[in-house]
């Protein structure tokens, strides 16, 4: 605990007197490090690609000039980096946007089937061609909560595509709602969502940490994905907007379910 201290001179009818105010600053320090330290991962993040895009302008420009084969090649190795500096600002985008937002709490009803209907669908083509199969059902009836569509649309896809990615070589990828009564830690009426995959699973070590900000496991695959690590901490904000929790599980060898509980009121 960090204490900031001020001392004053106070003058009473009975004499005079130090006065020594202390204020419990370590809110106000942790701030600030965790600040900075966002600020250098986003740098080196944009560096990354950005000295890699450099680089191969030079080549372009100068060994490589006559070399039809290694223009091709260069410039899709080119077109690579600048797609992912694109997505990590279009990342950057919605952090800052959910959190700019973390107060208002979204009221409109929203239907979750159809909601999860739309992220299966979208996906299912980069899911097939990776040899993973998404299984929902969807409800019969509408399932309503007081939601940001958009936002929650973009938790499940960032959630599925996940255990796609990092489901191995092939899986299935499932996704459940289930509705209770009362969730033991929000005590409300709640839906909760799981996805579920079959891919190798995630240490114990890593579980408390994975939502933070460019926490990656394996930042070499993470990249290799096309990932910006940034995914799970978008979806930790929306969450906690529309004041719900996260649950992960994890066996190694077997897959990991991510559940997400949200309020029904
Ligand atoms: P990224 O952009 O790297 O995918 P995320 O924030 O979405 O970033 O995820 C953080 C890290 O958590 C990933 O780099 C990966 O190592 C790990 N991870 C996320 N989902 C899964 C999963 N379903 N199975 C195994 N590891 C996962």
């Amino acid at each position: 605990t960090r204490f900031e201290v001020t001392f004053s001179l106070v003058k009473t009818g009975e004499g005079t007197g130090v006065l020594a105010c202390f204020q419990d600053i370590t809110h106000v320090e942790q701030a600030g490090e965790i600040r900075r330290e966002f600020v250098a991962n986003v740098s080196h993040e944009l560096k990354t690609p950005l000295t890699a895009l450099l680089g191969f302008i030079e080549t372009l420009r100068g060994p490589a000039k006559d070399d039809e084969g290694a223009r091709e090649r260069f410039l899709n190795i080119m077109a690579a980096e600048a797609n992912r500096m694109n997505r990590l600002v279009g990342d950057l985008l919605s952090l800052s946007r959910v959190e700019e937002e973390a107060r208002m709490r979204p009221r409109d009803p929203e239907d979750i089937g159809d909601i999860l209907s739309t992220v299966i669908r979208n996906l299912q083509d980069v899911a097939t061609t990776k040899g993973h199969e998404l299984i929902f059902e969807k409800p019969e009836r509408p399932v309503t909560l007081p939601a940001d569509r958009d936002q929650l649309i973009q938790v499940f896809t960032n959630l599925i595509e996940n255990g796609v990615k990092y489901g191995g070589e092939q899986g299935t990828v499932a996704v459940t709602i289930e509705e209770v009564e009362k969730d033991p830690t929000l005590r409300k009426p709640a839906l909760r969502i799981a996805v579920k995959d079959t891919g190798p699973g995630i240490e114990d070590v890593h579980i408390p940490r994975l939502m933070e900000r460019f926490y990656r496991i394996d930042s070499h695959r993470s990249r290799e994905m096309g990932g910006t690590g940034l995914g799970l901490a978008i979806v930790k904000h929306i969450v906690a907007r529309h004041r719900g929790r996260i649950k992960i599980e994890s066996t190694l060898g077997q897959g990991s379910t991510f559940t997400v509980i949200l309020p029904r009121n």
